[in-house]
């Protein structure tokens, strides 16, 4: 299943779409729904999949970014939060404030949470998810090394396009997750490299937070990390899952 968010006669809407329908329903996905009705995917705008009260996002989760990093190898998840305000729609422009410096994409595997999940184990935390969908975890690098944490950094507008759909019947061990900039591309790397894989970080997270419906976590980003400028096309790929594509300005 394929759940989108999409504006219909001016509402935000929830649906499920195939290749080329979007069925409304009646709730949020992780409730019970009937079918509404449908539209066209073909022109729909769509609009972030989920609205969620926190973004819970991961330092250091690959392997091969570790190194590239130089890095030792973490004992533990580092996590840090993006404000809500930072997601912004597939296709959305992402904008760069001018006076902000070097500014890099991260393309990262994003988990929606379904269900109430408070200091869950692993096994708990995989029954939990609603899916999968692509994030870009944008990120002002010379804020970041300047602030020495943080938040400033990963928390303008906008710096957390996400999309564009939540792709439900997915096994997130062994993706493909790559980073395209202008068609070339920039970052590689599968989710079998990560350091602390998906259902550890959800359990690790949910000893400090309870994650709630609609809660995105985002998993870190794999080796090749680099600037954005204005005028670039960004593409974040994740195998089985989708493409999201954004234009710098
Ligand atoms: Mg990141």
């Amino acid at each position: 299943m394929r759940v989108v968010r999409v504006l219909s006669d001016g509402d935000c809407r929830y649906g499920l779409a195939d290749e080329a329908t979007v069925t409304l329903i009646s709730e949020e996905p992780f409730a019970a729904w009937e079918p509404e009705g449908t539209l066209a995917l073909r022109g729909a705008e769509l609009l972030t999949p989920v609205v969620p009260t926190k973004i819970v996002c991961v330092g250091l989760n690959y392997m091969a970014h570790a190194r590239e990093l130089g890095m030792p190898i973490p004992d533990e998840p580092v996590i840090f939060l993006k404000p809500p305000t930072a997601v912004t729609s597939p296709e959305a422009e992402i904008k760069i404030p001018s006076e902000i410096g070097r500014v890099d994409y991260e393309a990262e595997l994003a988990v929606v949470i379904g269900r109430r999940t408070h200091r869950a184990r692993p096994e708990e935390a995989r029954l939990n998810v609603l899916g999968y969908t692509c994030a870009n975890d944008i990120t002002a690098r010379e804020v970041q090394r300047r602030d020495g944490q943080w938040t400033r950094a990963k928390s303008y507008d906008g710096f957390c396009p996400l999309g564009p759909w939540v792709e439900t019947d997915v096994d997130p061990e062994d993706l493909l997750v790559e980073c395209l900039v202008n068609g070339e591309v920039r970052q590689a790397g599968r989710t079998s490299d990560m350091i602390f894989d998906t259902f550890e970080l959800i359990s690790f997270i949910s000893q400090v937070m309870t994650l709630v419906p609609g809660d995105v976590v985002l998993t870190g980003t794999p080796a090749g990390i680099g600037p954005l400028s204005p005028g670039d096309d960004v593409e974040v790929r994740i195998e089985s899952v989708g493409v999201l594509k954004n234009h710098v300005v």
